[in-house]
């Protein structure tokens, strides 16, 4: 009997997702099955362009199609996956939302200055868009703002049409910082309510067009603007930033805790500065490799990946071009472990009804 398309939806009935647990037409993700002969062509819609299981899903999909074609007694000579994308929003139940184009608000925080915590917020932006994601990237760290010199914006000219800035293009992204709009040797000491200011204004009078995934780089520490951030935008959680020492450990923790309190969804801790690989090829773990993947197991957060100390990276973030860092295969492959877990991590809590704006209570 041939192979009717019924049998091929019945096929991928017994396929999973791996990270939603469900399988492929129950999430709906079946957007066209085509039969042509011996040949089956599918396209599957996955939730994110960044999905880091990709190859297991394609995998299974062929095994599942083939099996069903050897039940009816026909043989499929090809099975054929095209993948799309499309990037689930979060339901938001809890209040006005000031950037409704803006499926998912995704804050990086450390518990202190110079772990990284920039570097990554630039990795995660730079690489999800690598993947096909429409990303933005706000410097919310408005006391040092660092993304002018990171992303090379130093040479575009800042536009503005009415009350509305246009967010800068460059690497792929959409980006926007406080740098841009104050001279250089401005020190830029805010008082609180100050920064509660700049903050919401660069946050929400930015143009960002349609955006998956905007990330904020905050300021390092437990201040004001992750309680601003908190209160002004639907979070779809935070990462924090962390390297491996045991003295790192209680600064993360603070962060983790204080994102906790302010009823935001922790996504997971990356692991910054966690090894040195010397010209010698050996890896050294300097800083004590693994602690914060400890930390994200004793608090059973996920732990999105680890970076290691690499020249390469500091020396493209201080010349303001990131896309370099994919250059390097090793420091690649990090950086894209990092944007998959991350965008599987959002997915899996926008399925499963965790991102539900909780409302802010402060006492
Ligand atoms: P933070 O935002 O936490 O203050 P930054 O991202 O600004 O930290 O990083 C501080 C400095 O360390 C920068 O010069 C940056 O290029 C460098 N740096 C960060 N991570 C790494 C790494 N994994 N390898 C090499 N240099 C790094």
């Amino acid at each position: 009997m041939p192979l009717t398309s019924d049998h091929v939806y019945n096929a991928l009935r017994t396929v999973n997702d791996p990270d939603l647990q469900k399988d492929l037409v129950t999430l709906n993700m079946v957007k066209d099955v085509q039969i042509d002969g011996e040949k089956v062509a599918l396209n599957i819609e996955l939730t994110t362009p960044a999905c880091p299981l990709k190859d297991k899903i394609e995998d299974d999909i062929v095994a599942a199609v083939k099996a069903k074609g050897k039940e009816m007694g026909e043989t499929v000579s090809e099975v054929k996956v095209e993948f799309s994308a499309d990037v689930k929003k979060a339901e938001n139940k809890g209040k006005d939302n000031p950037l409704p184009n803006v499926k998912h608000v995704i804050a990086v925080g450390a518990g202190k200055g110079g772990v990284g915590k920039s570097t990554i917020a630039v990795s995660l932006a730079i690489g999800l868009a690598r993947m096909g994601a429409k990303v933005g990237l706000l410097d919310g760290d408005i006391y040092g703002p660092s993304l002018k010199t990171m992303l090379g914006l130093e040479d575009l000219p800042t536009k503005s049409s009415d009350k509305t800035l246009l967010a800068f293009e460059a690497h792929g992204i959409k980006a926007m910082t406080i740098a841009k709009l104050v001279p250089d040797d401005k020190a830029l000491i805010w008082r609180g309510p100050m920064a509660h200011g700049a903050f919401k204004q660069l946050a929400t009078q930015t143009d960002w067009g349609e955006l998956d995934y905007l990330i904020v780089d905050l300021p390092p520490g437990t201040g004001d603007v992750p309680l601003t951030l908190a209160q002004l935008l639907p979070l779809s959680g935070a990462v924090v930033v962390c390297t491996p020492q045991k003295v790192a450990r209680n600064d993360a923790l603070r962060a983790i805790k204080m994102f906790q309190q302010l009823g935001v969804n922790v996504l997971g801790i990356v692991e910054n500065m966690s090894y040195f690989i010397g010209d010698d090829g050996k890896s050294y773990d300097i800083f004590g490799r693994g602690g914060a993947q400890m930390l994200a197991q004793e608090l059973a957060l996920p732990f999105l990946g680890a970076v290691p100390i690499h020249m390469q990276l500091r020396v493209n973030c201080d010349s303001g071009e990131p896309l370099k860092n994919w250059d390097n295969p090793q420091l690649a492959d990090e950086l894209d472990t990092l944007c998959k877990n991350l965008a599987s991590q959002i997915s899996i809590a926008t399925l499963s009804g965790k991102l539900v704006q909780p409302t802010l209570s402060i006492t």
